[in-house]
């Protein structure tokens, strides 16, 4: 389904998240990179705590209700900042300068003094229960065809921990990532189509990665979106890590709002009062009547003591089956709160009975006994009582929200580009000064290194590019491949000589090599490097490099065999095998000597190629058959 975004009013902001490579930690000196050991665990729990405005945050509330315990897994470098038993230490100079590069990059202003704030982490991924955060710079925009893009903020901030497992009561977390450097970009919600939400992500993460210090690989760049239409609600998507993936989720979470003000209406025209969908839900314990259920999800609770609860939902008739996205309807969304807040599987609603085993038969007599008219809806929750109970209470209250149209909510993306419901929307004042940490000065000098880092523009580089040789089209490819800032590394290191070799190595022979079913995760960003130095020094062939990836990505061998076997021949060894294969076909050569030439070229060749050019084999050959017949 195809939606007008401008008549529904889309706005879409984005909040991109870069970790940094920085040689520190942003409040510590232990290093950003790791071994994968472990060394040991830490078990916590967190609690909620009064603010000082005498109140708890919601969002706080709810995961405490959870009763969740943690467990910190400790790597080979941490100290005791990480474990939160020692004061965080003063702010990393070099991550506040890498931002500062960004923000000057972007026109953005910095600010006078940079303050560490805390902003409260629930869900266990920090140990002191705060993310330390600093606003680097104001302002600044991202251009783009629909229209440029405002910037808000710049910050510097840590990063989480890296969740490692989530187990029966307990989360587990690696501290490996916990404290991190990440550049967290937010642009103000200047974005009105899904494509635009893409476009600007993807300008956002080039920059980044023009200051040649952002760090590559799965998860080093994150994205939220806050989108919302006319008339419904700001709502926070988090974890978005594939860039393709942004148009659809723009797109759905833009029909989701829609379809939810659409049922809103809907449920006025019945003219339904909140009031008394609420009288009419009475939860009542439903269990007698599937005591000899052939539904296993029923049955398979009720044999651990479970009950069944259910409620009539008056005149909901047909709403908890209206698909508000891809394969996902209204009944979803209710489930997805009975998930988070009661801890049970789901719930069933009427407009999906009879199914999952549960029979006509029973459909008829929870009707009956909950009285449900030829208008309504019901529920069913199967679970221990007290979950149940509980589940029914988060219905009622999901059911209401219907009435107002689109809940505030945090939300989760899903691989297929919907999303599901992660916690209700944090209030804005969660933000407290870190009194642990001194203010830093922007002084001229810091200013002045800033400058020195900051990146070209995607059009310098363009240029740059061009003038190292690439053909203006594999250097527009060239400059959205996120290998880009490998790339200018190595032509930096060995000479734009080599500038389109290296260039077709990210653009064409790994995609090659991948084409033909070779593994090119095994590639290595130092492999590459060692082929672009093996055709430097005239090792190998410039020719012979999409050749040896193919064979390296597509066998067990080392990256030194395959090299070996592409090994460039000299000239003395060229000449020697011609002189033998001329002496093998010699018969031949006497009885008909315009043929000589092509049969000594194809028996010379099956042994050399890839390993000299052609041209030098002919040349070769020729003196050598001018000689004979002299
Ligand atoms: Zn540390």
């Amino acid at each position: 389904m195809e939606l007008d975004y401008k008549a529904l009013g889309l706005k879409v902001g984005l909040e991109i998240h870069q970790q940094i490579n920085t040689k520190n930690k942003l409040f510590c000196a232990c290093p950003t990179e790791s071994e994968e050991r472990i060394q040991g665990e830490i078990r916590r729990y967190l609690r909620p705590s009064l603010s000082e405005t005498g109140e708890v945050d919601v969002a706080a509330l709810t995961e405490w209700k959870k009763g969740k315990r943690y467990v910190y897994l400790l790597p080979d470098n941490y100290c005791m900042v990480e474990t939160d038993e020692e004061p965080p230490h003063s702010i990393n100079r070099e991550a506040v300068k890498l931002a500062l590069s960004f923000a000057l990059a972007v026109n953005a202003s910095p600010v006078d003094e940079i303050y560490v704030m805390r902003k409260i982490v629930i869900d266990g991924s920090n140990t002191s229960g705060f993310q330390r955060t600093a606003i680097v710079a104001l302002g600044g925009q991202i251009e783009d065809k629909e229209g440029p893009v405002r910037i808000e903020t710049i910050t510097v901030e840590e990063d989480a921990a890296r969740k490692v497992e989530d187990r029966d009561g307990e989360t587990v977390f690696n501290l490996d990532r916990l404290g991190i450097p990440l550049i967290e970009i937010s642009t103000a919600p200047d974005i009105h189509s899904p494509e635009k939400a893409m476009r600007v992500a993807l300008t956002i993460g080039q920059i980044l990665r023009m200051t040649g210090r952002a760090k590559r690989g799965l998860g080093t760049i994150r994205q939220d979106l806050n989108i919302s239409i006319a008339g419904g609600e700001k709502t926070e998507i988090k974890g978005v890590q594939e860039l393709e993936l942004i148009p659809k989720i723009v797109a759905e979470e833009a029909r989701r709002q829609y379809e939810l003000l659409r049922i809103r209406d809907e449920l006025r025209r019945r003219g339904l009062a909140p009031e008394k969908v609420r009288e009419a839900f009475q939860p009542t314990d439903l269990t007698d009547l599937f005591r000899t259920t052939s539904s296993k999800v029923v049955k398979k609770e009720l044999d651990k003591g479970g009950k069944v609860y259910g409620a009539r939902v008056l005149g909901f008739k047909g709403i908890f089956g209206w698909e508000v996205m891809t394969k996902r309807r209204f009944g979803t969304e209710v489930s997805d709160y009975v998930k988070v807040f009661a801890g049970l599987g789901g719930i069933f609603h009427s407009d999906e009975l009879p199914n999952y085993g549960i029979t006509a038969e029973e459909v008829e007599s929870v009707k009956a006994r909950l009285n449900v008219q030829q208008n309504d809806a019901f529920v069913l929750v199967v679970g221990p009582e007290e979950k149940a109970r509980a589940a029914m209470g988060t219905i009622l209250n999901r059911v209401l929200m219907a009435f107002e149209g689109v809940p505030k909510e945090t939300r989760a993306a899903l691989e297929d580009g919907t999303t599901r419901f992660m916690r209700p929307r944090p209030g804005a004042a969660r933000m407290y000064p870190e009194t642990d940490i001194p203010p830093l000065r922007i002084d001229e000098n810091l200013l002045e290194e800033a400058r020195a880092l900051v990146p070209e523009s995607p059009e310098a580089k363009l240029k740059k590019y061009i003038s190292w040789g690439l053909s203006e089209e594999l250097a527009k490819s060239m400059l959205k491949n996120p290998n880009f800032d490998l790339f200018e590394a190595l032509v930096t290191k060995y000479g734009s000589v080599l500038a389109s070799l290296i260039a077709n190595i990210f653009e064409n022979y790994i995609k090659y090599a991948k084409s033909k079913g070779g593994k090119v995760e095994k590639l290595s960003d130092s492999d590459i490097e060692k082929i672009v130095r093996a055709v430097s020094e005239g090792k190998i062939l410039k020719d012979a490099v999409q050749d040896v990836i193919l064979q390296y990505t597509t066998t067990n061998l080392t990256l030194d065999q395959v090299l070996e076997e592409y090994r460039a021949i000299s000239y003395d060894e060229l000449r020697k095998i011609v002189r033998s294969a001329i002496a093998e076909l010699s018969d031949q050569i006497k009885a008909d000597k315009k043929k000589a030439f092509n049969a000594v070229m194809g028996k010379v060749m099956s042994k050399v190629r890839g390993r000299v050019e052609g041209k030098v084999v002919a040349e070769i050959i020729n003196q050598e058959l001018q000689t004979l017949s002299e």
